[in-house]
């Protein structure tokens, strides 16, 4: 299994904890020229390489872009009187100055809920400790060493667990009944689509999700990738993204259709067939994306049915190549003849899979096979259309979704959470885990699911997903027992992404 890792965060930290120990040392007063050989590096460091933690630094102490700037502005100070004039005094006064700023400000912050759910469990009496980017510690309290606490965050009757994760999301798109999708595919230029992108980012964020698997952008190119891009910088604030580009369809599969033969209409995703899969593939890959998204059926039968669109042979051309690259493949399917093909072709989980029967569900346990329901996205487009949940009967399309998520479950099948968010409102993805428990499983099996779970199939969990030493900080704060009630997750109190908070 291929794992990717979150971009650097871990070495950048681990090397400037050596730096500021270097620090350290130097103002008890070790030789001078020791202390200008270290500074010497220091500064390079921190004017060349580091840019981004003081990024951080600022945003943590202050949360105001303006004070970023003044930041930089003595930064620029000193790296301006360094390279003019490499006097002793101020490589020295630099040390102090970043001492004083950077020492104080990386210590170890402890958090004391009632009770921590750890991605896999729940458990009371646990503390966890967080420095920088990440978890140092995560167990009982007697279990702790003793270790400098810069600060002391008690969350009486609130319950501590990571970051939740959306299995299936397009930020780029938002809820159907405001502005249809075809219309959001035709009639809103990239700029204004990724305009409305970044409040859906935050929007996002905000409610609790720190990690969002983007399932396409849906004729806006790659703007998902210009926009993971902004939010790993810190521009924006956003969860983290694992982004599908374009996505592949085969040609005249996938909408938007019913226009005069003679346009070419801009579609929302790219057409490729036989051969072409190769390049377009790769090309894909290289312009960013983190794994490839198919279309392995969609509504093109004489009736609008869904039915297959890639032969078996094109899948396998996309599974081979993202392979190749040490990406995966995901594939939208509905019919449970397209399921099975793109599972023996080798996809890693399949999207929505409302068709599905025991024969693939069985096909997908054995290959190890993640299924997305989408269960909230079913229901919500079935509400635009004015069915009235709770009042009138349930609509065919929703009932065959719960048929086939409530098989899933029943054959063992690995449950991916992820509602289609974009179809219904950015942050409201909680919607898709409490149907998840109306439906099946025990608000326990949910918690698993939105953290650990996620995190193992979308190759995220050596460092996300769990409470546990050395993994990312990604936590969110809820009142009461989510294990309990389930609800509680629709109320984020806290959220921190990277060891930082977030607050609306
Ligand atoms: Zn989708």
């Amino acid at each position: 299994m291929v794992t990717h890792s979150i971009p650097g965060l871990k070495a950048d930290r681990l090397e400037t904890r050596g730096i500021i120990n270097a620090i350290g040392i130097d103002l008890v007063g070790v030789a001078h020229l020791y202390v200008y050989i270290k500074c010497f590096f220091l500064y390079f460091a921190i004017a060349n390489s580091y840019v981004k933690i003081y990024i951080e630094l600022a945003e943590k102490l202050f949360g105001q872009k303006g004070l970023y700037c003044i930041l930089n502005k003595i930064f620029r100070v000193f790296q301006h009187a360094l390279i003019n004039n490499q006097s002793f005094m101020k490589p020295f006064a630099l040390s102090i100055f970043v001492h004083f700023f950077v020492c104080n400000l990386f210590g170890q912050v402890l958090l004391k809920p009632d009770r921590v759910f750890d991605g896999e469990k729940m458990h009371t009496d646990w503390v966890v400790l967080v420095e920088d980017s990440l978890i140092t510690y995560a167990g009982p309290t007697s279990g702790m060493k003793k270790i400098k606490i810069n600060e002391e965050v008690v969350l009486s009757g609130k319950t501590l667990m990571p970051g939740m994760i959306e299995g299936h999301s397009h930020l780029l798109l938002y809820p159907y009944n405001q502005t249809s999708w075809n219309d959001q595919v035709l009639k809103e230029s990239e700029s204004y689509r990724v305009a409305r992108a970044t409040i859906h980012a935050r929007k996002t964020l905000l409610a609790g999700i720190t990690t969002t698997r983007d399932l396409g952008s849906e004729g806006a190119g790659y703007a998902d990738v210009g926009l993971k891009r902004a939010i790993d910088q810190g521009l924006i604030p956003g969860p983290r993204m694992l982004v599908a580009g374009p996505a592949l369809v085969a040609t005249g599969t996938y909408g938007p259709k019913g226009f005069s033969t003679e346009i070419d209409i801009h579609k929302g995703a790219e057409e490729a067939d036989g051969n072409d899969l190769y390049e377009a593939t790769r090309n894909q890959i290289s312009r960013g994306v983190d794994f490839i998204k198919v279309y392995a059926d969609y509504r093109w039968g004489p009736n609008d049915e869904s039915l297959p669109t890639f032969t078996q042979e094109e899948l396998e051309i996309i599974v081979k190549v993202a392979r190749l690259s040490g990406r995966y493949v995901v594939a939208h399917a509905n019919s449970a003849e397209a399921m099975k093909m793109a599972v023996l072709a080798g996809v890693e989980t399949i999207e929505h899979g409302s068709g599905g029967n025991r024969e693939v569900f069985e096909l997908m346990k054995e290959k190890g096979v993640a299924y997305c329901p989408t269960l909230a996205a079913g229901e919500s487009i079935s509400e635009y259309k004015g069915w009235v949940k709770g009042k009138e009967e349930k609509p065919k399309r929703v009932k065959q979704s719960i048929t086939a998520y409530q098989l899933a479950l029943k054959i063992g099948v690995k449950i991916l959470a992820g509602g289609d968010v974009g179809v219904f409102e950015h942050g409201d993805n909680v919607k898709e885990f409490l149907l998840m428990d109306d439906y099946g499983m025990s608000a326990q099996q949910v918690l698993q699911c939105i953290t650990s779970g996620n995190a193992d199939i979308m190759h995220l969990g050596n460092n996300l997903g769990r409470i546990q030493a050395n993994f990312l900080a990604d936590l969110i704060v809820v009142e009461g027992n989510p294990a309990e009630d389930l609800k509680t997750l629709k109320k984020v109190e806290k959220v921190m992404k990277n060891g930082i908070w977030y607050i609306d």
